[in-house]
């Protein structure tokens, strides 16, 4: 009884955030997509957008800037893992792309510590699947 209870209790953190990790990617590769091409923001290169990534200028682990929309663009393999996401050209991109300073404002915000309740995370979820399925 008490098993069954606890089986029905709502999704686990790490559940949460692996939920919305998966819908943030595929809306940051879905929304410059056209006709399902991507571009990788770093090389370039071309390819359908379920064979691209969604690469994190400041890294995953910092929360404050991993479901965000500028901190996040899309990159191919090569740069995202194999070149270790190419952070240099990331920043110079990023400052071309929406204003010089985006890069550091970037770098201080990711420091900041945030704490988000996981309802603010739910609310995410329910935010970027509607999204999904409106392309
Ligand atoms: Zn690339």
């Amino acid at each position: 009884m008490l098993f069954i209870k606890k089986m029905a209790k709502k999704l686990t953190r790490s559940k949460i955030v692996k939920k919305l990790d998966a819908v943030f990617s595929q809306y940051i590769r879905l929304k410059d997509s056209v006709d399902g091409m991507a571009t990788c923001f770093t090389c370039g290169k071309q390819d359908h957008w379920k064979k691209l990534q969604n690469g994190h200028f400041q890294s995953r682990k910092h929360y404050t800037t991993r479901w965000d929309e500028m901190n996040c663009q899309v990159q191919c393999a090569g740069c995202n893992v194999f070149k270790y996401g190419e952070q240099y050209i990331f920043g110079v991109n990023l400052d071309q792309k929406y204003g010089p300073g985006t890069s550091n404002e970037l770098f201080i915000k990711s420091r900041q510590s945030i704490k988000f309740a996981d309802f603010e995370l739910e609310d995410m979820i329910i935010k970027y699947k509607k999204l999904v399925d409106s392309f």
